[in-house]
């Protein structure tokens, strides 16, 4: 029953440990305090009181018990939060079919052996001769072992003649089963006779779940090996559509920030919290997902897009913010100083430059409707003509109603036309749109799916991207006196 496992929880978890999780800690007499992580504040008015296991917050008023705080730290509903700490307290739920708990069995088996393969890529990594070149390309991107430590940087070796190095260790002394190992995507399935390991001669970087438990990797080659990234298929843990990596790590600053930046690559992610950008996360082997979307939603109002400089980087950040508005989150676009090609490099480069241009991001219809304008504010008839369709295209994709009309009266405003044409046109333009061709295909760019070729699928776009967007796309990451130009 729910009571007896709601009780249960209760008495394995400590509300204290729970939320400093969230939430930093000091004692204050018989209660800690903390700044509230539910509304904006300076002064901690956030109190917990062990020996009851309550919170309240003195500033906003809301209160309650652990299952209180999970569900509005985590907006999630009471069943939700039921699993998530029940999965924590080591707690098995009783109701649900038997094939869902046999699911779950699975998904156990694959964390923890992901875990210790997290365990093992490390120690290769920093204490054999293996691991050199995986240290020497960290010096290179100079991250140093603290902060590899942190994200469980590790080194999968070749493996030797039977390329199963990681395969022999955890069927050995971690006592797992060869299919185990296949399951958790750990390891290739037999093939004529032998088992290799799925990463070998490769950089891994463990993508974990928000408590840190690992769902799989994503791997870089060293030197020239194709495919350059590789990651684990999904599996009872894993799942690429859903996995954000540095959540873990990422999480309590979002939600204090509430707002998150997500870049394209590990690297890049690193680079941002070696910078102090603690709000980092990036998807994995795909373009930003809804599911992605929606669980970065739960924790913050804005999502700032900071994607690579090149074309793929400038398609994929303008899809990203279709993908973001449709769950109703607030999107930014940060654009970086037109001679860096990613994060990782302006980081290196220049830290507090990246910070600055984090915490200074447009608004992402603000940035997409400046390209669309372009050199039609102030230009000729035939300029302004063409800027109001560019516009006009732009506008027909916000889907609130208020920012899409505050929107087209500033495109009118600096179009020097009546709202009301706009409005006209952009009417047309949006029942127009409900009888385009249904969805289409486009190839992804190699670098944004890092994955093995026979496994990267096309990304599906819900409508064609019109030859105007492609152009839009190129100049959406770059200095705005680009897109004028
Ligand atoms: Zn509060």
């Amino acid at each position: 029953m729910a009571g007896d496992a709601v009780a249960e929880v209760k008495s394995r978890l400590d509300l204290v440990e729970v939320i400093g999780g969230y939430v930093t800690l000091h004692r204050a007499g018989r209660e800690l305090t903390g700044l509230c992580p539910f509304h904006a504040e300076k002064t901690p008015s956030f109190a917990v009181n062990p020996e009851r296991q309550v919170w309240f917050c003195h500033g906003c008023g809301k209160g309650g018990d652990l299952f209180h705080f999970i569900q509005q730290i985590e907006r999630i509903d009471f069943r939700e939060a039921l699993e998530m700490l029940a999965d924590r307290a080591g707690v098995e739920l009783e109701s649900g079919p038997r094939s869902d708990r046999g699911a779950g069995r699975k998904r156990r088996r694959s964390i923890e052996l992901n875990g210790k393969a997290q365990a093992y890529y490390q120690h290769v990594l920093w204490a054999t001769d293996a691991g050199e070149r995986g240290r020497a390309l960290l010096i290179d991107r100079r991250i140093d072992e603290a902060l590899a430590r942190r994200f469980g940087v590790g080194f999968a070796p070749a493996g030797g003649a039977g390329e199963d190095a990681l395969t022999r260790y955890l069927t050995g002394k971690a006592g797992a089963g060869v299919d185990e190992v296949v399951e958790a995507g750990l390891a290739h399935p037999p093939g004529r006779g032998r088992t290799r390991d799925r990463f070998r001669d490769r950089l891994v970087f463990p993508i974990r779940d928000d408590r840190g438990e690992v769902l799989g990797f994503g791997a870089r080659a060293l030197g020239d090996a194709r495919p350059k990234y590789l990651n684990s298929p999904d599996s009872a843990a894993y799942h690429k559509s859903s996995a954000i990596f540095g959540i873990d790590l990422a999480r309590t600053a979002i939600v204090a920030k509430h707002a998150a930046v997500i870049v394209e690559g590990y690297f890049d992610v690193i680079a941002a919290h070696a910078a102090g950008v603690e709000h980092t996360v990036a998807s994995s082997g795909t373009a930003l997902t809804r599911e992605q979307v929606h669980s970065l939603g739960r924790l913050a109002e804005t999502l700032i897009l900071c994607f690579d400089g090149d074309e793929a980087g400038r398609v994929a950040a303008t899809r990203a913010v279709d993908v973001i508005a449709v769950e109703g989150v607030q999107a930014r676009i940060c654009r970086l100083p037109a001679a860096f090609k990613d994060p990782d490099e302006l980081v290196r480069s220049d830290p507090a430059a990246f910070a600055q241009a984090i915490e200074e991001a447009p608004p992402a219809w603000q940035v997409l409707l400046d390209a669309a304008l372009g050199a039609g504010e102030g230009g000729s008839v035939d300029a302004r003509r063409a800027g109001a369709e560019r516009a006009v295209s732009v506008l027909a994709r916000i889907p609130e109603a208020t920012t899409r009309e505050l929107y087209l009266q500033q495109a009118a405003r600096r179009l020097d036309i009546g709202a009301r044409s706009l409005s006209t046109d952009l009417a047309h333009s949006m029942r127009d749109g409900t009888r385009r061709p249904g969805r289409i295909v486009v190839a992804a760019p190699a670098e944004t799916t890092p994955d093995t070729a026979e496994e990267s699928e096309p990304v599906e776009a819900d409508e064609p991207m019109p030859p105007w967007e492609a152009q839009l796309a190129r100049v959406v990451l770059i200095r705005p006196e680009m897109a004028a130009a």
